[in-house]
């Protein structure tokens, strides 16, 4: 075999640094992974930068940050024997080339210094083991024993060893396989492929966390129903999500049928992703119709409903984000709100669009007024011109409205115009029922339209009706 050697890729300063640490240490040394699987793709080169060294990783690292220019910063995994530094924009990471032997109930290999060979067994796809040598006698050699450059060539993405052992032994790169397929727009090896199917319930071993990092990966590409679509036909969806294999087929009464939720959820969240980066909106796309399926109905006048789904499904998010270790403080009201509100905006049309109904919009979706309405446009995936147009229409129509109301009457952030300690000192009363019941209706009355969102009027809308909700209640 003839030898490719790609010293341009190793133009960056900190790979002579790198080779003059290894020397001084006499140990082998060489750059794996996404840098190598990047620069050769013609990729704007990666920041992160994987290390391997036929020694100790982390004296290769202390060796290397001592000759770093700059400030360096810099941590030691003693226990698993790797190390990052961080310089400037640059991460990189060190570990000794080893050899990995795993129990069948454990995620948590046993691990021994091995060749660089041992080392490239043990990575994930034959792509990503792709390694160029950083040693004075053979600078930028590439070592490929599993014809990853070929693979790269002809997009592949296949494990190294037999695809059964690479997954049993960490069932996270059959979800990496999806993520890297996806973002490379990349093919699945048959024979990979089929090993996915089956050991997906492995996926059962691992934490949330990292499925989800590598989900949310996949969520963030571009057209995000490519790896979807794969993680729902491996069968590896219903192993972790549930959920959203559920919303998958069509049912058929006679001969009415209603679309599938799945498919419409994937061109939903594609529809979005031209829009926003916004994750947790993608997200809300994700779930817009999870309550579908627990609320289908059959009605013999009306064909299949779907009453209610919007409150089931934002009932489901806490649970679904608890489940999967999502940021729960931080997301699950956004995109419960969100999927909550969801069909809102497109069902006003139906009568005529009141003000009253675009306040109450506005009041309740407050600043994410406009992600909603971006749901809401991507929500629209009918086939039919005119419906299509039809839909398109009516939320310019909406959004028009929106933004008169929203001049005339600041709902968005609506602050109650009389405070509870107003109404007290007023009718002399104690914190009780009535208090609350008073504040109530004035922010119903300016949500109505009964009267502006304007203090003085709050106030004499309180004088009016305040006596008559404190006697009711005696
Ligand atoms: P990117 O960072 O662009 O997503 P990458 O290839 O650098 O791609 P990382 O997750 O940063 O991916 O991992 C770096 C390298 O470590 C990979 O290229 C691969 O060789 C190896 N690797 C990472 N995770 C695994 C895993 N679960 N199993 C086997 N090898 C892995
Ligand atoms: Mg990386």
């Amino acid at each position: 075999m003839t030898k490719k050697i790609y010293p341009e890729a190793l133009n960056l300063p900190v790979f002579e640094i790198i080779k003059q640490a290894a020397e001084e240490l006499g140990v082998e040394t060489f750059v794996i992974g996404g840098y190598v699987r990047d620069f050769l793709l013609k990729k704007q080169k990666a920041k992160d930068i994987d290390i391997v060294t036929l020694g100790s990783g982390i004296k290769l690292a202390e060796k290397v940050k001592k000759l770093l220019p700059g400030k360096t910063q810099s941590a030691y995994y003693k226990n698993f024997g790797t190390a990052l530094l961080k310089n400037k924009d640059l991460e990189i990471e060190f570990v000794g080339a080893r050899k990995e032997s795993y129990h069948p109930d454990s995620r948590k290999p046993a691990v021994e210094n091995g060749s660089m060979e041992d080392d490239q067994k043990r990575r994930d796809f034959t792509i990503n083991a792709l390694a160029l040598s950083l040693n004075e006698d053979n600078w930028g050699q590439l070592i490929d024993p599993f014809n990853g450059l070929d693979d790269l060539k002809n997009k592949i993405i296949r494990t190294p060893l037999d695809p059964d052992i690479t997954f049993s032994d960490d069932p996270l790169r059959m979800i990496r396989a999806i993520r890297f397929a996806s973002q490379l727009g990349f093919i699945i090896h048959p024979d990979t492929f089929e090993a996915i199917k089956r050991n997906k319930k492995r996926i059962k071993i691992l934490s949330k966390e990292r499925i989800m990092d590598e989900f949310n990966k996949i969520m963030m590409h571009n057209k995000p129903s490519t790896g979807l679509k794969l993680l729902y036909e491996t069968g590896i969806l219903d192993e972790f999500f549930p959920e959203l294999g559920k919303l998958q087929g069509v049912e058929e009464n006679e001969g009415k049928t209603h679309k599938d939720n799945f498919y419409h959820t994937l061109e939903v969240v594609d529809n979005i992703s031209k829009h926003t980066d916004n994750l947790w909106l993608r997200w809300a796309a994700l779930l817009h119709d999870i309550g579908k399926p627990d609320t289908k109905k059959y009605h013999d006048k009306n064909g299949w409903s779907f009453h209610g789904h919007e409150f089931l499904g934002a009932k489901m998010v806490p649970k679904i984000f608890k489940r999967l270790k999502l940021p729960l403080n931080q997301h699950k009201d956004y995109v419960a709100k969100l999927v909550r509100l969801s069909s809102r905006p497109l069902s006003l049309i139906e009568e005529e669009v009141t003000d009253s109904a675009i306040r109450r919009l506005l009041f309740e979706a407050g600043d994410d007024i406009d992600d909603l309405m971006l749901l809401c446009e991507a929500d629209i995936t009918t086939k039919n011109k005119q419906k299509e147009k039809k839909y398109k229409d009516n939320l310019k129509k909406v959004r028009k409205k929106l933004i008169e109301v929203e001049e005339r009457d600041k709902i968005r952030n609506f602050q109650p115009p009389v405070s509870g300690k107003e109404i007290m000192e007023y009718f002399n009363l104690k914190p009780s029922k009535p208090v609350g019941m008073i504040k109530e209706a004035i922010k119903e009355a300016i949500l109505e339209g009964k009267i502006p969102n304007d203090k003085q009027e709050a106030l004499d809308y309180m004088k009016k009706v305040g006596q008559e909700i404190i006697e009711s209640n005696q």
